[in-house]
């Protein structure tokens, strides 16, 4: 806690994250992340932030922040989630195994968060022009239902965004753009009939559920980032029975707003070829895309400059998961994956990389006061 080295002091930073990641906060359970969000409080308290709880769960932290000011504040994205239920420590503890630390909801994003505060306590409180805007997030992990509004409102009142979800697995690369994610729900209602006797008089449910299985994944456009995968499918009931019920549901993914709208416009306009079948689609577009701007790649060719001052290469990549850095892209400059180093994110072998973590809090210490 009382760290003053960017980064240099890895037992710190472990410390710090031992603490969160003992506290599971998976995004059903509101009071586990409020106790999660507590202590983060407690380290932006003792920087002095102006701390705010919002509605619905997202708190905001500001470090230098003046209410009248002219310059427009750095905001920096975290979550509090983890996509890992209750219980999950006793079968994943917390465990260090050479230079990888495992445990559920480090990399993806605990191990952010503290990166965060020890880049702001190496600050000493020179905040930079305009000073710093943390926004916790409580349901990053199941697509910011209630933090996206105030994301796109910290968004429009700040300079950059910063995100400190982790770096590429591996590669360790920042993330200079996101796919937009979307999920839809096709209900299909045929007629039932009974399959021996009377099987012209039914309406499959099935069949029009196959046929639009087919086709929407005919829309995919891998060379341009689209991506369309039905993953769920659920219908009849009973072997003899011609089926008036079925369900799909669809995951997809765009790497630019045009594709989105050609996507939703042919998923709602997809008609079965049976009349006696009908369609009602719910769903739609949950984050949009991230689309690489000149701005993103200006933050990251200062990060990369950084980072040869410290030492080590860096490089960057477009990925297809999205984050809350989808929301704040469209309106300010945003720089993903400046979190800790790492592999496993929603996996069993969910680690943080001690190796690397250290230099990652110093590129981010010294992105903060730079940018
Ligand atoms: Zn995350």
């Amino acid at each position: 806690m009382t760290n003053r080295t960017p980064g240099g002091d890895l037992a710190a930073l472990m410390a710090d994250l031992k603490v969160l990641t003992e506290l599971e906060s998976p995004s059903t359970d509101p009071v586990a992340i409020q106790r999660v969000m507590d202590v983060i409080e407690g380290w932006a308290r003792d920087l002095g932030a102006r701390t705010h709880a919002l509605g619905g769960g997202t708190r905001v932290f500001h470090f230098g922040v003046q209410p009248d000011q002219a310059e427009r504040p750095i905001l920096v994205l975290t979550h509090a989630d983890t996509v890992w239920p209750h219980g999950t420590l006793e079968r994943m503890p917390w465990r260090e195994d050479g230079d990888r630390l495992y445990g559920p909801g480090t990399y993806d994003m605990k191990a952010g968060i503290v990166a965060l505060f020890h880049a702001l306590r190496a600050l000493q409180g020179e905040w930079p022009r305009g000073g710093v805007t943390v926004l916790l997030s409580p349901d990053e992990e199941i697509g910011s239902p209630s933090s996206r509004d105030h994301i796109e409102q910290a968004a429009r009142a700040a300079r950059v965004a910063l995100v400190v979800e982790p770096p590429v697995a591996d590669t360790h690369a920042l993330k200079t753009g996101r796919k937009g994610t979307g999920t839809y729900t096709l209900t299909f209602t045929g007629v039932a009939s009974h399959a021996g006797n009377k099987p012209e008089e039914g309406a499959s449910a099935i069949t029009a559920a196959a046929h639009a299985t087919l086709d929407l994944q005919a829309l995919a456009r891998p060379e341009a980032g689209t991506t369309v995968s039905v993953g769920l499918i659920q219908g009849g009931s009973a072997v003899n029975v011609i089926p008036e019920r079925a369900t799909l549901d669809i995951d997809l993914r765009v790497s630019s707003l045009a594709e989105a709208e050609r996507l939703d416009a042919a998923v709602r306009a997809w008609t079965p070829q049976d009349p006696r079948v009908t369609v009602q689609v719910t769903g739609g577009l949950n984050r949009p895309p991230f689309e690489q701007g000149g701005g993103t790649l200006a933050l990251y060719e200062q990060a990369r400059a950084i980072a040869q001052d410290l030492g080590f290469d860096l490089t960057h990549a477009v990925v297809g998961g999205g984050s809350d850095g989808n929301f704040t892209a469209p309106i300010i400059p945003t720089l993903d994956g400046l979190g800790a180093p790492g592999d496993g994110a929603h996996a069993q072998h969910e680690h943080v990389r001690l190796d690397r973590w250290p230099d990652h809090v110093r590129l981010l210490t010294e992105l903060l006061r730079r940018v």
